[in-house]
């Protein structure tokens, strides 16, 4: 029997946000000067990872900003300027990236996970349950793919039981939840600039907080020296007194050449929001109607940053969803599944952080790990690659469905 002729994809869905010309021209004058280190003593002018701390901080409305290495180091960091010990329990989502519990076997505190909804929020009568088990010292809140859970409700639980609540807002840049943008909600956000996230330097990480001293011991332990009066967001010298004899330098600085190609990107945020919800939506509206597939549902409460979708497969085998993953990558659209049997690529589940004191499964979220996929989605996509996209994912899925007799 003739194969008809079905879509293809030839695009590159894997494409970074592009660096402005004008963070290029600033990070080979850098390069030219070789001044890449943040603390300098006879720089003149002021340092780019100070002047983005502050345009960072201000951009969110905090008061401070500390620009680090990574937003793996900025988890590990804001927990332990925020007062986690090592054996501390530390709750965090188990639909997340491997970056985040291995930041709190970084702190030494040990990770307790809370499952997920078929919406790929964080579960809240589970997190109510691993909340009132007692002990708890902090909740790691990841917004993981840029699903918001309800914050309000969230932070109101961690207050009442006086939990530390830091939000990890690595794809949330530019999002919030009624009207508040992430990383506001709790004791300290923190974000990513590593080159698959919504701001693009390769690497980097920033944290942002309303709380001095926190703010102080994070700019110490990042291993500020003493330049901590170098910074672009940093609560005042009296903060320092003290603490420059008590924390120790991690080592984990912002280099300024991350600092250059970000600050230009910073205005181009809302820009890209808006390009790649455009991209995101028609893709979502489209698979919608599809068989067997659930596009998570977004709550009008949520702004979100679509630089990436996850639909849910339902009702098939694992067997199906494999050749369904197949198909629609022999046709140019690769899917990351999260129910693989091996971890693959940058997907993981917690199932693979064998490392783990707390094992235990969970048997929804199991269910709905297994049916996870996920596309990243270039804010440069082009509009009309949407409905192609759609197209080679709906025709993969015809395909399988498909009796073998009449193949
Ligand atoms: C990327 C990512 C991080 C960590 O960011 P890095 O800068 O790569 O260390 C944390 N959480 C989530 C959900 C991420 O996707």
């Amino acid at each position: 029997m003739a194969t008809a002729l079905r879509a293809r994809f030839t695009g590159d869905l894997s494409q970074p946000v592009p660096i402005p010309e004008d963070a290029i021209s600033r990070a080979v004058e850098l390069m030219r000067s070789g001044r890449l280190h943040r603390y300098d003593e006879v720089r003149t002018g002021g340092s780019e990872v100070a002047a983005l701390e502050a345009e960072f901080a201000a951009y969110l409305g905090r008061s401070y900003c500390i620009g680090l290495n990574s937003g793996g180091c900025g988890l590990f960091l804001a927990m332990k300027a925020a007062g986690v010990q090592p054996g501390d329990v530390v709750l965090t989502n188990a639909f997340t990236l491997a970056p985040v519990p291995g930041s709190i076997a970084h702190l030494g505190a040990q990770a307790r996970l809370v499952g997920t909804t078929s919406d790929l929020t964080i579960d809240i009568p589970h997190l109510t349950h691993q909340l009132d088990q007692g002990n708890v010292r902090c909740l790691l809140l990841s917004h993981m793919r840029g699903h918001l859970a309800d914050l309000d409700a969230i932070a109101g639980l961690c207050a009442e039981r006086d939990v530390l609540l830091i939000e990890d807002c690595a794809h949330t840049l530019g999002a919030s939840w009624r009207g508040r943008p992430t990383g506001t909600f709790g004791a300290a956000g923190v974000f990513s600039t590593q080159s698959f996230k919504h701001l693009n330097a390769g690497e980097g990480g920033l944290i942002i907080t309303d709380d001095p001293v926190l703010a102080a011991k994070a700019v110490l332990l990042s291993g500020s020296y003493m330049f901590y009066g170098a910074h672009g967001a940093a609560p005042p010298s009296e903060y320092f007194a003290q603490l420059r004899y008590e924390m120790p330098n991690c080592s984990m600085r912002m280099s300024e050449l991350v600092g250059a190609l970000i600050r230009p990107q910073l205005a181009e945020v809302a820009g890209w929001r808006e390009a790649w919800n455009a991209r995101h939506d028609r893709i979502a509206d489209f698979l919608r109607g599809v068989p067997h597939l659930h596009v998570p549902l977004r709550p009008p409460e949520e702004v979100y940053v679509g630089s990436s979708l996850q639909f849910l497969v339902e009702d098939l085998r694992a067997d199906e969803i494999g050749r369904f993953v197949a198909e629609a990558a022999a046709h140019g659209v690769h899917i990351k599944w999260f129910g693989n049997d091996e971890p693959k690529g940058f997907t993981s589940r917690y199932h693979d952080w064998r490392y783990l004191a707390d094992q235990s499964a969970m048997a929804s979220s199991d269910a709905i790990l297994a049916r996870v996929c996920d596309l990243r989605i270039p804010v440069g996509l082009p509009l009309q690659d949407c409905v192609l996209i759609a197209t080679v994912i709906e025709e993969a899925m015809r395909a399988i469905l498909v009796p073998e007799t009449s193949r």
